[in-house]
């Protein structure tokens, strides 16, 4: 018999993650890992010792499938608070195992066949693989580096390419604020122009805002969901993991209408039934840290994204930084190689620091290939050693 023929279809359309792919070859030439998005930090004391008191307390078995009631009632209150979307705990939120998992429950929620999902690239690794899951056919805008007003350099789309996209079997856009990986932060007038388009061609928007408080030099986060006539018509996404240093406690959630919300209820119910029980209890205390919780946490990343930018810039990759979240898009062009990819190979085994090959970013690969990503959740002494292994490569190329 032979195996490999009794795979899905879908299952053979994408590959193994790049990022984790070159985490292992980090791993193998024990190079520094400037690719993968894990933080660089733990979660604060008192949320890791509700999570222990939570499992001696008992809260050993199933939460509600959607999530445990206090902890709904902690994220209705942030959106309400924070994100300024009208939110119910009890019609509007189901909690997921992080955003990854509500993302795709969310699609699964909305998609038919023949349905179109727009969809700006860069963009974030996993909505590839998340629309073929859901059966949507995905339709890519652009964001290009612009000359911006004040004469820095934006990431934007070309209005004329976004209307295009637009069309009857438009279902939804994916949007991702602040973006991953581009640290763009999406301005009011992008989101008003989008969100006219989803009333226009009356479709959804889904929001990825998993990073919503790393946000620098002043700029504010704004949800598309907040926006005039866009609450029903809006589903956000976003979780615990980035802003407490929690990735691996996998807790996220969607905020949606209710009747969205059902739907997305029953695709999360049988995919995961819920989220860890006794980690929803510590995220109510997260969810309740003072704002100073937020301002400390900007200022340690900003300090970091000004380290990694001036080590890029002195190595001789072209960068400008980002505007949120902790990744540096670069250009790789002046130092010559064939491809991101033999780049990413190059730089892990003769220099031993690793990043992300641009093109696993985009679904036109070749809009990639002179880019290159690197993440700047790392500790001080080991940015300063990635800096020293990086000054080496004009002399090595
Ligand atoms: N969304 C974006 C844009 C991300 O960059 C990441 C992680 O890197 C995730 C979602 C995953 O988040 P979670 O841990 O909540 O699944």
């Amino acid at each position: 018999m032979s195996v490999k023929s009794k795979l899905s279809n879908k299952s053979e359309r994408f590959t193994e993650s790049v990022i984790r792919g070159m985490t292992q070859l980090c791993l193998k030439h024990n190079a520094i890992n400037l690719s993968q998005g894990t933080p660089a930090y733990q979660p604060p004391d008192e949320v890791k010792q509700a999570a222990i008191a939570a499992i001696q307390d008992g809260y050993n078995q199933y939460s509600i499938t959607w999530g445990a009631p206090d902890f709904r009632e902690a994220i209705a209150k942030k959106m309400n608070k924070f994100n300024h979307i009208e939110t119910d705990a009890a019609k509007n939120v189901t909690v997921t195992c992080g955003s990854t998992e509500g993302m795709l429950s969310a699609l699964l929620a909305i998609i038919n066949p023949g349905d179109e999902v727009i969809i700006f690239e860069p963009f974030y690794e996993n909505y590839g693989p998340d629309t073929i899951i859901s059966g949507a056919k995905p339709v890519y805008v652009a964001l290009q580096e612009t000359k911006a007003e004040d004469g820095g350099m934006r990431f934007t789309y070309d209005k004329d390419e976004l209307k295009n996209a637009f069309s009857n079997n438009t279902k939804a856009i994916i949007i991702n604020t602040p973006n991953n990986p581009l640290g763009k932060v999406f301005t009011h007038d992008e989101l008003q122009e989008i969100a006219d388009l989803c009333i226009t061609y009356d479709c959804l928007a889904i929001t990825d805002e998993i990073y919503e408080h790393m946000i620098y030099d002043g700029k504010q986060h704004i949800s598309i969901g907040s926006l005039p006539n866009m609450t029903d018509r809006t589903i956000t996404v976003s979780g615990l993991s980035k802003t407490y240093s929690m990735t691996g406690w996998r807790l996220g959630y969607v905020v949606a209408s209710e009747i969205l919300s059902n739907a997305i209820r029953k695709m999360h119910d049988f995919l995961t039934v819920g989220a860890p029980h006794p980690l929803q209890r510590a995220g109510i205390v997260a969810l309740n840290l003072p704002s100073s919780y937020y301002k400390e946490l900007v200022q340690k990343y900003d300090r970091n994204r000004k380290l990694l930018v001036n080590i890029l810039t002195e190595a001789g990759f072209r960068c400008h930084p980002p505007e949120a979240a902790y990744y540096i898009m670069t250009d790789i062009s002046d130092f010559g190689f064939p491809d991101d990819t033999k780049f990413a190979h190059w730089l892990v085994q003769e220099i031993g620091v690793g990043g992300v090959p641009g093109s696993s970013f985009y679904s036109r690969s070749h809009l990639g290939k002179t880019k290159f990503r690197f993440m700047f959740s790392m500790s001080d002494d080991i940015l300063d050693e990635a800096g020293n292994r990086l000054m080496k490569i004009k002399s090595k190329i």
